[in-house]
């Protein structure tokens, strides 16, 4: 069993080993028509059940035939041009080649000893970012699993510097488009359901600053703390973007934290020509980035990032086995002090080599395209008489639903697109997503990938049009 353990005596079985796991996921990738098999929960249960984990097969290549069974066969492939569904984006290969490092070497990025260059690689990039929000000279970060964990740690922080002990008097403010993180983190923090304000958006799923500074007033005469403001650049239905300068304005007025939740709109950082659309994000005291959502980089790759990187000292805490007090006279770069996590992905080196290899600018002309592409494919939905658009893009998703001719029940219309929806799915022809717009059920495109081309965008819109028809024009037969 020592021939598994990578080591220099096993290094040739490594290479071997892992360029055989390459070659069948590139000839996967090569021969892949549609982004999914359309497999069913049923179909694929008793092919993973009856493997038997206790009777190991012993080499790799009769594990990658099984594999490609219970997951290659079936799985749901992001780099297909017509995989519209949720945020995933297709990744870049250098950042592909950075992952292949990272697990190989295996550093952990909580302490130095564990690490050493890895830490500093880290820092350089937390820099890099933090430079491009222009959070100034004190600034700081880390890299976390995901949006979801980079919230939490930010409210955290924000709770801290709010300098209360009665956690039943503070309100967090966010839009009603916000992501369910900023709820899920209120609670995990010992906030009461009543702690988070949801604030409305306008046409345009903007935070209305006006309705902002009407309920930071409210909290004010009531006694109440306003511990944060999360605005967020980029929402995931549909990526608009918050008044970040107005919102800062108030935050200032009303001595709130401001967050930033840039989990998506995060690529406009690296954006040759939209940039403009972040601007009052520097003014932010933390924000959160997803470079597994606009970076093109593999889950997971997230940071937090704060304007004063003192206030990361609330996650601190010292182990005598770890982190002793010590290492910080004698200056020893611990990144365990600043994170939620302790043991912890180099998650950065797929960036570093994205860098690199691309550049920024390389990066953000991706972002760029697919943002273009969604103006484009809002022009067509919006001449399609099928289709109801909502929301002129400010990034890269389009939200819109089918509407049939022959006039029906709104029930009935929001069956169809959830029936177009599943069926598309069913299909495996493209992958869509959904939600609902002021109760209506609405679908959605999430386009990340720079190969999508407005062809797809209409062969998809047809395909959808056909599901929803079809369903209508079968139910038309039941009822009659
Ligand atoms: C995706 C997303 C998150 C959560 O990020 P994860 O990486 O999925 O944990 C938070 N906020 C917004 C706006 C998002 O789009």
């Amino acid at each position: 069993m020592r021939s598994h353990l990578l080591n220099d005596a096993t290094a040739e079985q490594y290479r071997r080993s892992v360029t055989e796991g390459v070659e069948r996921v590139a000839s996967r990738l090569a021969s892949t028509r549609q982004p999914f098999t359309g497999v069913t929960p049923d179909e694929l249960a008793p092919l993973v059940a009856a493997v038997d984990l206790d009777t190991p097969l012993g080499d790799a290549s009769a594990a990658l035939d099984e594999l490609e069974q219970v997951y290659l066969r079936d799985a749901v492939y992001f780099h297909h041009p017509r995989y519209l569904g949720h945020l995933n984006c297709p990744v870049v290969i250098p950042a592909v080649l950075g992952e292949a490092v990272l697990s190989a070497v295996n550093s952990s990025l909580d302490t130095w000893d564990q690490s050493a260059g890895g830490t500093l690689i880290e820092r350089k990039l937390i820099d890099w970012t933090t430079g491009r929000i222009g959070l100034g000279p004190a600034a700081d970060g880390v890299f976390t699993s995901g949006g979801t964990q980079s919230n939490l740690q930010a409210l955290l922080l924000a709770r801290e510097e709010a300098k209360t002990d009665d956690l039943a008097k503070l309100r967090i403010f966010s839009s009603e488009c916000s992501h369910f993180s900023v709820q899920k983190s209120a609670k995990l923090l010992g906030l009461p359901p009543q702690s988070v304000i949801s604030v409305p958006t306008d046409r345009d799923k903007r935070m209305q600053s006006v309705a902002l500074a009407a309920e930071l007033e409210l909290c004010a005469a009531q006694g109440l703390t306003p511990m944060a403001i999360v605005a967020t650049a980029g929402t995931t239905d549909f990526g608009s973007i918050d008044p970040l300068p107005e919102i800062a304005e108030l935050a200032a007025q009303y001595g709130a934290w401001m967050h930033v939740d840039a989990a998506y709109g995060c690529g406009l950082l690296a954006s040759p020509t939209r940039r403009h659309l972040l601007d009052g994000i520097e003014r932010a005291d933390s924000v959160t980035v997803d470079y597994h959502k606009s970076f093109f980089q593999p889950v997971s790759s997230s940071a937090v990032l704060v304007r004063d990187g003192a206030t990361l000292r609330h996650a601190t805490y010292h182990a005598d086995y770890l982190n002793p007090r010590r290492t910080l006279e004698e200056r020893i770069p611990n990144q365990v002090d600043k994170s939620l996590q302790t043991t912890r992905r180099f998650d950065a080196l797929k960036l570093w080599m994205t860098l690199r290899v691309m550049g920024a600018d390389g990066v953000g002309q991706l972002f760029d395209e697919v943002c273009d592409l969604a103006a484009a494919g809002w022009d067509v939905l919006a001449a399609d008489p099928r289709y109801d658009v909502v929301v002129q893009p400010s990034l890269s998703t389009l939200v819109f639903r089918y509407i049939p001719t022959a006039v029906t029940s709104p029930a009935e219309i929001d069956r169809a697109n959830l029936h177009a929806r599943k069926a598309l799915f069913a299909s495996g022809e493209a992958v869509v997503a959904g939600t609902k717009v002021d109760g209506r059920q609405y679908l959605k495109f999430t386009l990340l990938n720079p190969e999508t081309t407005v062809h797809d965008i209409t062969a998809v819109l047809d395909l959808i049009a056909g599901h929803a028809e079809q369903y209508l024009g079968e139910n038309l037969v039941h009822a009659s």
